[in-house]
């Protein structure tokens, strides 16, 4: 996957259109990223902190028994294992060393199901920053824990009362936060969304995903890649990463998983939504719509202009599955092999077992952006009267 054109295109997707008072920002962020993506020193620190604070590498772990069950050969991406419980901290280190290095010594930040903001709060805490993350009333009641959990690590949590009062208004507030403090704040952003540089600069930052695989793949498959790699979409940022380890592989087949109720690609007409074109859930007369899913970090109405480019150039194609299948999806991975998936992560594992049969004899490479832990209590009234 390559860079975007000067004006931050993938394709027709993709651009920056934000006012007129945001354009000298993300121009001096652009700027800033790409002197810092080729400054060895600065690579050389965020290595470190990945190996020494995150934990990175992350394993890739072979599914022996979910294999069987499924006939199907199944690889995981073991993202679950980074700190904080999934890959957004690989982004949010870039971008806060970037911060740090940009002269910003306050981060604003968006979050949906908090899972963003609890890794924004850490790399804040981490680098004696200041943090403000911006979270949806609603979502700050469904998710008092990791509500708790930013509070705990010493950054602000503010409710968003706008709208739906939840992750697109998010966004909303903190733009607008970022638009009136510019001077000694940096936008920390969760995806490969936004305007450009966001969407290109998060995928660079979880390039390390798709790079780590594809040398696991090799080392373990000897010398092959895997017939496919799937991973779940809410902004596409976990996907991105380890697409773009084997994008360049024609003969690997590149599988973003939506949630049926949230199903921008598959359902989506092109817009203009938090300063990108892409794919976006929308009404008959242009209104964003909400997304529904069971999983409140794929509740996001658009997708990140990447991928919009790689659906139309056919690179990579996004079915969508249900909540029902992706609650059996949870279960069967706790059972068979004694791991605990996100439920955004379990998106990806339900397609792998529905499309079981058109699988059967491949090699397939799932993306586990995240564990479960913050799921379960939810689980347990979805699944009282399976358990
Ligand atoms: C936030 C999150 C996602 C969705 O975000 P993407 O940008 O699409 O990766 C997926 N899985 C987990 C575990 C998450 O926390």
């Amino acid at each position: 996957m390559s860079a975007p054109d000067d004006t931050g295109r993938f394709g027709r997707f993709g651009g920056r259109f934000v006012p007129e008072t945001l354009m000298p920002a993300v121009l001096e962020l652009e700027e800033a990223f790409v002197e810092a993506w080729a400054d060895d020193s600065f690579r050389a620190e965020l290595d470190h902190l990945l190996r020494t604070y995150s934990g990175r590498p992350t394993p890739l772990t072979e599914c022996p028994r979910l294999s069987e069950e499924l006939g199907v050969r199944v690889l995981l991406k073991r993202e679950d294992l980074n700190h904080t419980g999934s890959h957004k901290i690989n982004n949010v280190l870039g971008q806060a060393l970037l911060a740090r290095r940009m002269g910003k010594s306050r981060l604003v930040a968006e979050t949906g199901a908090g899972q963003h903001g609890v890794a924004t709060a850490t790399a804040a805490a981490l680098l004696g920053q200041e943090c403000r993350v911006y979270m949806g009333e609603v979502d700050m009641a469904r998710q008092e824990l990791n509500v708790f959990r930013m509070r705990l690590l010493g950054a602000e949590v503010i409710p968003a009362l706008s709208g739906s009062r939840t992750l697109k208004d998010a966004v909303n507030d903190a733009m607008r936060d970022w638009v009136a403090s510019v001077e000694d704040s940096y936008y920390c952003l969760g995806s490969v969304m936004g305007p450009h540089p966001y969407p290109w600069m998060v995928r660079e930052f979880h390039r390390v995903i798709g790079v780590e695989a594809a040398e696991q793949a090799r080392d373990l498959l000897v010398g092959a890649l895997p017939d496919v790699v799937v991973a779940c979409v809410g902004g596409g940022s976990n996907a991105a990463g380890i697409f773009s380890g084997f994008a360049e592989e024609p003969s690997v087949e590149l599988v973003g998983v939506e949630p049926a109720g949230g199903a921008a690609v598959g359902h989506g007409v092109p817009g203009i939504v938090h300063g990108m074109m892409s794919y976006l859930l929308q009404d008959e007369w242009g209104q964003v719509t909400e997304a529904e899913s069971i999983s409140a970090g794929l509740d996001y109405p658009g997708v990140g202009p990447e991928h919009s480019h790689l659906s139309d150039t056919g690179r990579a194609t996004y079915p969508s599955v249900t909540d029902e299948e992706v609650v059996d999806a949870f279960v069967l991975l706790s059972r068979t092999e004694g791991i605990i998936p996100a439920l955004e992560s379990a998106h990806a594992l339900a397609w792998v077992a529905r499309e079981r049969v058109a699988l059967a004899g491949r090699t397939v490479l799932v993306n586990l952006s995240g564990r479960g832990d913050k799921d379960v209590a939810q689980m347990m009234d979805v699944l009282a009267d399976r358990l």
